[in-house]
């Protein structure tokens, strides 16, 4: 008997987390952490699982909702077995150490508000050095068995990971048991990127997919496909750096931050946008030496290319943000949302006095947070960067660029259409975006049973 239960990660973005049981084997597929939430609210409801077996935890890649809980799972289950990619366990490393500042600064700043949420019992980086070292990895195709302690029938269960095409190290899982096969996505994305070429998915029949669907409320329409974005992307910055203006773009450090400098870098040297200094720097310099490290060793578009041999300067070297605006220059500075405390939102502050200079989003903007705001805003308007503060002038010009890192619809219906699965999953998605790619698998293939993912709901599989 093979149970899926959804432990975070259902029917939202968030702390993705699923539990599967196989025939007495407990597998947790990926252990994020909320990116918006904080406390114990930020985490996957382990307590769902607190009297099964919990055997592996299998991780698809290194983003924080995918994850950054793992600290706390290993704490509840200390002979759980970690397997990944071997580029995810080193991007980890990084991600894991650096979440524990962002950790610290959450508690100060709820321990101030006194809203005392349920708090979150800290991990030290020594317990972070430890895990690390226990993490298993696997190349992607590599098949390895995974039965539990309690694992209750005489066929092994199997799993391998799939390149997903999304960021470094970022894979789908395959699992199998006697004859069952089982799909996890991930994140995913088939169409190439500047560094990450498009997955390829294996010519298989699938009997359950669980597919990722964050694209799925979004019509394709709505975006350019890569190469003309890139087109209106080079004349935009071109406007801006030639009116001796400057360009901030809010990324993630790992996997927007790589994919657009060398985006930037491509279109510089093929002469499309106008020679300029650019500035990046925190873990993001550290995360893009573990993406050239590993040019030869995963797919990529350009194997020889090396981030970091892009001239680039550290934006955390500059004491006077003023000094941004002396000379044109193009700043990339995390977070992608722009939420508080961070870099890019702190920078967006002085973008915003501006008018010669502008804000360029290319990402995902949660309603919630000031990076929404800001994406939305016009040059000349008004804007709140949250519901307390003051309003301030926008003089800054505002654009919004799409450089996605997951599968648009059309293509998560292709995998659909590839893996021709009995039984479908859907998670990682808003209630728009299942319910389109739920209507329209059914389009496809009336005999295919569509589950939403819902928290704390097992379904049998
Ligand atoms: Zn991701």
């Amino acid at each position: 008997m093979i149970t899926f239960l959804p432990l975070g990660g259902a029917g939202e973005i968030g702390a993705s987390c699923f539990y599967l049981n196989i025939n007495g084997t407990g597998i947790v597929l990926d252990c994020g952490m909320h990116p918006l939430k904080t406390g114990l609210e930020a985490l996957p409801k382990f307590d769902l699982i607190k009297d099964l077996p919990v055997d592996y935890v299998l991780i698809s890649h290194a983003h924080q909702d995918h994850l950054s809980a793992l600290p706390f799972l290993v704490k509840r289950h200390p002979y759980i077995r970690i397997i990944t990619t071997p580029q995810t366990r080193a991007l980890a490393e990084l991600t894991l150490h650096n979440s524990i500042s962002l950790l610290k600064e959450h508690l100060h700043n709820e321990s101030k508000s006194e809203k005392n949420s349920e708090q979150l019992q800290l991990y030290s980086h020594q317990e972070i050095d430890l895990l690390i070292q226990s993490i298993e990895y696997k190349a992607y195709k590599e098949n390895f068995v995974i039965n539990g302690y309690n694992h209750r029938s005489k066929f092994p269960i199997t799993a391998s990971f799939v390149d997903a095409g999304h960021i470094l190290g970022s894979a789908a899982i395959i699992i199998e048991h006697e004859s069952k096969k089982i799909f996890y996505s991930g994140d995913i994305r088939l169409s190439d990127q500047a560094i990450i070429p498009g997955a390829k998915i294996p010519s298989m029949k699938a009997d359950t997919l669980i597919l990722e669907t964050t694209y799925g409320g979004t019509d394709s329409n709505s975006i350019l496909n890569w190469n003309e974005e890139a087109v209106r992307f080079a004349a935009s910055i071109n406007k801006i750096l030639i009116s001796g203006g400057s360009v901030l773009v809010p990324v993630f450090s790992l996997g927007k931050m790589q994919e657009i400098i060398a985006l930037i870098w491509n279109l510089m040297e093929r002469k499309k946008i106008v020679s300029t200094e650019i500035f990046t720097g925190g873990i993001a310099e550290k995360i893009s030496r573990v993406y050239d490290y590993n040019r030869y060793v995963v797919n990529r578009i350009d194997p020889e290319f090396e981030i970091n041999s892009i001239p680039q300067k550290n934006l955390y070297e500059i004491e006077q943000p003023e000094k941004f605006f002396k000379e044109p220059c193009i700043v990339l500075a995390a977070s992608g949302m722009m939420v508080e405390g961070t870099a890019s939102l702190n920078l967006a502050k002085y973008w915003l006095k501006h008018d010669k200079s502008a804000i360029f989003t290319v990402g995902y903007m949660d309603e919630s947070t000031p990076g929404y705001r800001i994406s939305n805003a016009v040059k000349g308007g008004k804007i709140k960067l949250n519901d307390f503060s003051e309003e301030t002038e926008v003089r800054c010009y505002i654009e919004r660029f799409r450089f996605p890192s997951h599968a648009k619809r059309e293509e998560l219906l292709e995998i659909v259409k590839q893996l021709k699965p009995e039984k479908v999953i859907l998670v990682h998605g808003d209630a728009d975006g299942i319910e389109w790619i739920g209507a329209s698998i059914l389009k496809m293939r009336k005999d295919i049973k569509i589950y939403a993912a819902k928290l704390g709901k097992e379904i049998l599989i």
